[in-house]
């Protein structure tokens, strides 16, 4: 018995009958004698239709404004879910993101929670009741409405979690926890059962599209007990925690990222301070750079690439553009047929090896590596695109994870 958050992604509210579904799951949870607080999401693809609609009205519209419509889309299944568990003969109550107590900064489209008042999911919850709220949403000091960014209820359900020191948080999805590579790529890819948070962290940020990354940096910051799991299935997911069994495996998951660009400023005057101008100009612009390579100066010139999401692509290349005249450069290039194949794992940090492990299936497989960055836990090479499924699949193999 305790006191647990769950949290429902789109998919598995889509519709009625899985609505039925998950209101069954929490009223099971419910009638073992546990407090349960429910976290949706808005239905399949309800986001995604209103973005459609908001961009036939006006591709320019405020974001403000798109705030207040995409709160529309949590109050659909807030209210649908909690007549489904009405209809089950439970006590329960949806509230929304701001009855909820969210308060977030002003950043609207991409909020980040401020403070959580828990007083009236307390109260519901000391009532008997289900509380069934709206993730995704959050209020800011004006008392107007924000959103968390996209897949933000993973962050609203963890954040509920840390907020009322919850036993656990559950999160449901429609895969049955973390894999070892995207299953849908990868046939060797297997269910992970434990993964420590920076592992997570880093699997969710670079595209394994089970977590909000936001959520896993939360669920560490406040020691939160993460589980992901099936809503489908019956069947133990995916803990994620600070320690895990001592497992012998390095390596904890290979993943794909194709929000990759990478721009190259070929012949730079190789003098002090150019890299300084080129990457200052960036992130003026909030543009964040992944991987960077420099060439060795040759005949007095160098070559700086850099890897940025495709959405700052074309602002970065005007940027560049526009001072390649005072840098001295030559060209600015860009090129988005890439990907970005990482292999994770806590285990690497006291085993040599590992990188010339990946290296040499990515060399047998005959695929060209263009650039190379690591971390304590990561290593991440960028290839051409049309070789990243075969890259994962090899790469994957050659660690038999
Ligand atoms: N409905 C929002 C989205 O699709 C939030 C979420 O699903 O977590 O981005
Ligand atoms: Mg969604």
């Amino acid at each position: 018995m305790g006191l647990i958050v769950q949290k429902f992604g789109g998919s598995s509210v889509k519709n009625a009958e899985r609505l039925f579904h998950v209101a069954k799951i929490v009223t099971d949870t419910y009638a073992k004698g546990n407090s349960v607080i429910v976290v949706v999401s808005a239905q399949g693809d309800t986001t995604d239709d209103l973005l459609e609609k908001a961009a036939e009205i006006n591709p320019q519209a405020s974001k403000r404004e798109m705030d207040v419509l995409l709160n529309t889309g949590e109050m659909i299944s807030i209210s649908l879910l909690a007549m489904a568990i009405e209809k089950l003969g439970y006590p329960v109550i949806s509230l929304t993101g701001w009855q909820a107590g969210f308060l977030s900064d002003s950043n609207h489209g991409n909020a980040r929670i401020r403070r959580i008042n828990t007083e009236r999911v307390e109260n519901e919850i000391h009532k008997g009741n289900i509380v069934i709220v709206a993730g995704f949403q959050g209020l800011n000091r004006y008392d107007d409405l924000t959103t968390l960014g996209r897949g933000g209820s993973d962050t609203s359900a963890v954040a509920l979690a840390a907020a009322l020191s919850a036993d656990k948080c559950q999160i449901f999805t429609d895969v049955d926890g973390v894999y070892t590579a995207d299953p849908r790529l990868v046939k060797t890819a297997r269910k992970i059962d434990e993964i420590t948070y920076d592992e997570m962290l880093e699997l969710a940020t670079l595209g394994a599209q089970v977590l909000h990354n936001r959520s896993v940096e939360m669920a560490k910051k406040y020691s939160v007990n993460l589980e992901v799991v099936s809503s489908l299935e019956n069947k133990p997911g995916t803990q994620i925690k600070e320690v895990v069994k001592v497992e012998k495996m390095l390596i904890k998951g290979v993943a794909r990222d194709n929000d990759v660009a990478r721009i190259s400023v070929i012949g730079l005057p190789d003098q002090p301070g150019i890299a300084f101008r080129v990457f200052s100009l960036l992130s003026a612009k909030k543009i964040n750079v992944d991987i960077i390579l420099q060439s060795i100066g040759r005949e007095g010139t160098k070559d700086i690439s850099f890897t940025v999401s495709r959405s700052h692509r074309q602002q970065a290349v005007d940027l560049l553009n526009e001072v390649k005249e005072s840098l001295g450069a030559k060209e600015i290039l860009c090129d988005e047929n890439i990907s970005k194949i990482s292999i994770v794992g806590a285990g690497m940090q006291s085993n040599p090896g590992v990188a010339s492990k990946m290296f040499e299936a990515l060399g047998e497989a005959n695929i060209n590596i263009q650039m190379i960055s690591t971390s304590e836990i990561k290593i991440s090479v960028l290839i051409d695109r049309k070789d990243s499924e075969r890259a994962l699949s090899v790469v994957h193999d050659a660690f038999a994870i």
